[in-house]
């Protein structure tokens, strides 16, 4: 069955409790789905929990926020070891993202559009990270903007009024971090970076992937045809594995559904086989508290559980 390897929960911006989002998956037939938060990994646990009641493999992840020669780019790690020192930069980018919305807030109550971070927080619900789209959410129920688009296209969006900056990590820390962690590192939706030509893009993909990026998304809910013909050819010409998904985040892009990418459908299995086939079974760097980590029941070794019949997390 088909798989959807780029979805948000309620650990960020997504509306789907990862519970939800799991059944959601399974609803519509997926034998998969990948749950990539910004910056953080706070909707594992419970995603895993749901996945391995309804049959649905987890495939774990999260979307790095990088910053690069301008130009803000994600970055996707998957199968990331929850004990590498990865989390320790996670825990760096959700320090610099809390005095980025610090910002936000003084920036929106400097143009006239004063919110609280109460409201802000009541939208997002208690354990999110805060990201824009909550923001946007906050605005639209002031009725200072009607839709979450408008409030990106006249004050969020990067180089607009209220917009702060918050990245920490350029793209060749974060494929450095993904690998040392164990993990498969995945460039999302290139061409969405829209102050960058298609053919910019080409020699950043070149030079990438000279620092070991692994794969880009070809697949993609807001891809033109243009775009995915091009990142298809960028995984010819550079040998990248080819990824993606639908970026499900429910009320903040509810043109988006759970499945389905620019192709009007899911993304097939064997793209997630050749993913899981580059996962690194053992950290490069291992984590000074090990006690603490999970492993699996099987193997002993990978986090997730690996594909054994019967492994879970012990
Ligand atoms: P943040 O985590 O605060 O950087 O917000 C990231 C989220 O904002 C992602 O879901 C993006 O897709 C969304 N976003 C970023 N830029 C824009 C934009 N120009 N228009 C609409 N959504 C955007
Ligand atoms: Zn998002
Ligand atoms: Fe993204
Ligand atoms: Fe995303």
């Amino acid at each position: 069955m088909p798989v959807d390897l780029h979805a948000h929960t309620t650990a960020s911006d997504g509306s789907l409790s990862p519970t939800q989002l799991v059944a959601r998956a399974k609803e519509v037939g997926l034998s998969a789905i990948g749950v990539t938060d910004h910056d953080t990994i706070g909707g594992w646990d419970e995603a895993l929990r749901a996945g391995a009641e309804l049959g649905i493999h987890i495939a774990a992840g999260v979307e790095l926020s990088t910053s690069y020669e301008g130009g803000r780019f994600h970055l996707l790690g998957y199968y990331i070891h929850p004990g590498s020192d990865l989390m320790q930069t996670l825990a760096r980018i959700q320090a610099a993202r809390a005095d980025r919305n610090v910002e936000i807030f003084a920036n929106l109550r400097e143009l006239g559009l004063p919110l609280e971070e109460d409201e802000v927080r009541a939208i997002a619900g208690p354990d999110a990270q805060l990201g824009r789209p909550h923001f946007a959410r906050a605005m639209i129920a002031r009725g200072y903007v009607a839709t979450t688009q408008e409030a990106f296209d006249r004050y969020l969006a990067d180089g607009k009024p209220a917009y702060a900056t918050k990245a920490v990590l350029t793209p060749q820390d974060a494929i450095r971090g993904i690998h040392e962690a164990g993990g498969v590192s995945v460039w999302a939706h290139p061409p969405l970076n829209r102050n960058f030509s298609l053919d910019e893009l080409t020699d950043k993909v070149g030079e990438w992937r000279d620092w070991g990026l692994d794969g880009l998304e070809t697949f993609y809910s807001r891809y033109t045809p243009e775009e995915a013909e091009w990142a298809r050819a960028m995984c010819a010409r550079f040998d990248l594995l080819e990824s993606g998904g639908s970026d499900f985040h429910g009320a903040s892009k509810p043109d988006i559904q759970v499945g389905v990418t620019h192709t009007g459908g899911p993304v097939p299995d064997a793209v997630l086989d050749a993913i899981k086939a580059r996962r690194s079974p053992k950290l490069f760097s291992m984590p000074t508290k090990r006690a603490a980590l999970p492993s699996c029941s099987q193997c002993r070794q990978s986090v997730p559980p690996c594909d054994a019949p019967g492994a879970r997390r012990r």
